[in-house]
Formats: structure tokens, sequence, C-alpha cells
């Protein structure tokens, strides 16, 4: 299938309330271009450098998303473009986003990326540190950023009960938070592998690469 066939079959899947982030990393711009004319609008990228020159490459109406792991010193290559920062694992992170935003005279959307999986090798806070930097008055100090909710990475697993039990754990944190955070808008959780699941726990913004662009080498 076509890129746009695959972007039209993934749109069919999900509900019009959920976001899809085509997920570009390691693909060509001529190729992210493909998906572009079909009609996709946001993309995310996991670097600073690959992001970088696909927003010089491509047309300026895109919406870029940064879905990895994210320097502190990195953070001003991308501060004035952004639309999304789905990583934030830090208050220092945090702080840093908040300064370059503050050199650019804008509020940078981003969201706190919370830990889930039964693994040891994916970034994130805990719900305790998540809720500690949320509560702390150091946060309180950023006005330049904005939290507006949270992403989360399911076990690299094919025990889908396990998926499903550990995206519903991220659901019922988001709906807690959400209480006392209205500006709380985005649940990004979902790949390729189990964005199905996902949605059916509460995601709002999937994070989809393979099953748009082919198999990354
Ligand atoms: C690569 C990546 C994705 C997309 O993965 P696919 O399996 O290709 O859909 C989603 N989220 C993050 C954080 C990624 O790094």
């Amino acid at each position: 299938m076509s890129i746009a066939e695959n972007i039209n079959k993934i749109k069919s899947e999900i509900s019009t309330s959920v976001k899809l982030v085509a997920v570009s990393k390691t693909y060509p711009s001529k190729i992210v271009l493909e998906a572009y004319q079909a009609g996709q609008k946001i993309f995310g990228e996991n670097k600073v450098q690959e992001l970088v020159k696909k927003y010089e490459e491509l047309p300026k109406d895109i919406e870029w998303h940064l879905i990895g792991h994210l320097q502190s010193n990195k953070v001003k290559q991308i501060a004035s473009f952004v639309s999304l920062i789905h990583s934030v694992d830090s208050l220092k992170l945090l702080q840093e986003i908040n300064k370059c935003a503050i050199k650019e005279n804008r509020i940078i959307d981003c969201l706190l990326q919370i830990y889930i999986a039964k693994e040891d090798t994916k970034f994130g806070l805990s719900f305790e540190e998540a809720e500690a930097l949320l509560t702390g008055a150091d946060y309180k100090l950023l006005k330049n950023i904005r939290i507006v909710g949270l992403m989360g990475m399911a076990s690299f697993t094919t025990n889908e009960g396990q998926i499903k039990q550990e995206f519903n754990s991220l659901k019922l944190f988001f709906d807690k938070l959400k209480k006392d955070y209205p500006e709380f808008l985005f649940l990004s959780s979902g790949m390729s592998s189990d964005y199905k699941i996902a949605i059916k726990e509460g995601s709002t913004l999937v994070r989809i690469g393979s099953s748009i662009f082919g198999r990354r080498n």
C-alpha cells in the first residue's frame, strides 16, 4: 500500500477525536512530503538534528512534535518552531524549555513522559515524580511552557493484557490530574504495534511510524 493509503486506513480506524502524529524519523524529506500531500499535517521526530533539517526542508504549515528524549542543551535549536514536546522528563528540562521559549517570545506546549513499562530501557517520570513536579513551587514560576498532558510507552511485549493494563494505568493517572489541571488535553499513547489498544484505553494522540512509512532499517 502507498503512504497515502496507509494514512487513510489508519484515519478510518481511529475516531476523529484522536490525533495522528506521523512518526517520520529516519525517512527523508521527500518521503515525508508524500504523507504531507496526502493531507497529513502533524509529524513527529525523535532526534533534534533530524527535526531541524526536516523543518527547514518541508512546508511551514507542518506541526512538528518532538517525541524522543531531549537533552537540555539542544532545546534552543527547536524552540522557535516546535509545536509539542512529548518527552519532558525533568524539571531541569522544563526550565530550559521555558528559558528558550521566553527568548522566542512564545509559549511551548509540553507533555510529561510517564514511565509505565515494566522495562528499564524507557525514559520517563513515575506517577509520584510527575505529581511532585506539578505541585512544586518551581513549576509555577514557568510562564512560557504549558503542560497539556501526558505521554507513555507500553512495554515491548506481545502480551496484550499487559499493554492494556499499562495504558489503563496512564489513563487513570491522566483523569486524576485533569481534575486539577483542566489544561490537560492530550494523552499521547500508542504506536504502530499497539495503537488500537491505546485508543481503547483513552489515547487522544497516537504516534505512528512504520505502519505509515514501512519498516525502518
Ligand atoms: C519511533 C517512535 C514511535 C513510532 O514507532 P512505530 O512502531 O514505527 O509506529 C512512537 N513513539 C516514539 C517515542 C518513537 O520513538
